[in-house]
């Protein structure tokens, strides 16, 4: 993992003797709207962390061991004390990150980051302008997103950027890499939007588990020819695997040989949600998989406790559907928990694996999602699917990503506004 890039979105390489990464919603107050946003930010929540409580926190994730703090929303900045708790992290000589959409990153901000010794700031960026804007529900976000860019590449903090991919996104992946290296962005960290929160009300956002079979060959090109020659790190997603031909390419590090070893929820990272519940995951469904409040019992005591303790510590035997079958089931486990238990209601069985879909198609198959229950509308809900199997049908006469030429993929500039307004997009999003 880097030293300098926020990791619960990295594939685990290996669990230690505890979590070394936490990140850490400070407030759920946000500035955007987005229709993917898992936690539905927008107000804070009821009684929220005070500043000494978050004091206390700092001091309870050194004593852990913690190594590195990434600090969320909403939007962390608009916590009037964002910075003090960022200065308490890096004083313990714990590294801080930000992840931010960017939209209020003003040059005060920017300096008052600086002073308080955080290393990591990487803005949400989810595809060319308009595609942006629809997602993050805020014309003028993407503009405001590259401002942030610019800020960030200026001063002596690290520019990353992150991309939830999505079929709106996809298509515009290749002129967003040339977009990062424009605004001096040295790691690009990517995932699947999964149906969680605002995201579970908008299920025509999200890929069919059939679509990884074009996204794959398309983010190995794009690392190769894009990222590398222009020392951009990528960095996929806990849900952008498992195994198969693209492991070794796509996995960062993969060139020393190491491979997904299973989720690391409560063994290798931490979440917390602004009001101070802790998960074992920041994306966990918090109904499910919240751990008790931190102003009451302290963290050390939490992580030993169910529902933290052994989430991902489950073996084959916990497996279900196709990944109950599969070959690496014992290594695997089912890949990301918080993206099997979003779609299909549990974990142990994750369509949006490119082994099972690799493995469907050689059988002449492709898998289908299918909504069965619709989310409640609160923050990191979800509904549920079901999988259909299919015929594949006849190999398309002209190469496509979700439906759009390669060729035009290949070739698109920043200045399109974005795929949104194409006739084939609008026949990948049929509800906009
Ligand atoms: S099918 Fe399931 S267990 Fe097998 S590699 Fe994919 S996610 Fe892992
Ligand atoms: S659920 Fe597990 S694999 Fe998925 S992002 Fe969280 S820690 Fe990583």
């Amino acid at each position: 993992m880097s030293a300098e890039v926020p990791s619960a979105l990295v594939r685990h390489t290996s669990h230690g003797d505890g979590p070394r990464y936490v990140v850490w919603e400070i407030t759920l107050r946000c500035d955007l709207g987005c229709k993917h946003c898992g936690s539905r930010a927008g107000h804070a929540r009821d009684d929220e962390l005070s500043t000494d409580e978050c004091l206390d926190v700092v001091g309870q994730l050194h004593e852990l061991g913690v190594a590195e703090v990434t600090l969320i929303g909403g939007e962390a900045y608009l916590r009037e004390d964002w910075d003090l708790i960022a200065r308490a992290i890096t004083d313990r000589g714990m590294r801080c990150g930000i992840t931010t959409g960017g939209r209020g990153l003003d040059d005060d901000r920017v300096r008052r980051a600086v002073d308080a010794g955080v290393s990591t700031i990487s803005v949400s960026i989810d595809g060319l302008e308009r595609t942006h804007d629809l997602q993050r529900g805020a014309t003028g976000s993407f503009r405001a997103a590259l401002d942030a860019c610019e800020r960030i590449a200026k001063s002596s903090m690290r520019l990353a950027t992150n991309t939830q991919i999505n079929r709106l996104s996809m298509p515009e992946l290749v002129a967003l890499a040339d977009l990062l290296h424009e605004v001096g962005s040295k790691a690009w960290q990517i995932q699947l939007t999964v149906p969680m929160g605002r995201a579970a009300d908008r299920a025509d956002l999200l890929l069919q588990p059939h679509d990884l079979l074009e996204l794959f060959p398309l983010l190995v090109w794009i690392k190769r020819e894009k990222l590398t020659p222009r020392d951009i790190r990528l960095f996929p997603g806990n849900n952008i695997g498992y195994f198969g031909p693209y492991e070794q390419e796509l996995r960062y590090g993969g060139a020393s040989g190491t491979h997904w070893t299973s989720c690391g929820a409560g063994r290798a990272c931490l979440g917390l949600e602004s009001d101070g519940k802790l998960k074992g995951c920041p994306s966990l469904p918090t109904d499910r998989y919240g751990g008790g409040l931190v102003r009451e019992t302290p963290i050390a005591e939490l992580i030993r406790r169910e529902p933290i303790a052994h989430l991902g510590a489950r073996t084959a035997a916990d497996l279900w559907g196709y990944c109950g079958t599969c070959y690496y089931a014992d290594v695997c486990r089912a890949g990301c928990s918080w993206t099997g238990h979003v779609l299909m209601g549990r974990p142990g069985n994750n369509p949006y694996c490119i082994h099972r879909q690799l493995d469907h198609e050689r059988r002449g198959l492709r898998e289908r999602l299918v909504r069965v229950e619709t989310a409640p509308g609160v923050p990191f809900d979800h509904g549920r699917f079901t999988t259909e199997l299919e015929p594949l049908g006849p190999a398309p006469e002209r190469a496509t990503i979700l439906g759009v030429d390669l060729a035009e993929v290949l070739a698109m500039g920043r200045e399109r506004a974005g795929a949104f307004d194409a006739p084939e997009s609008k026949r990948r999003l049929r509800v906009v």
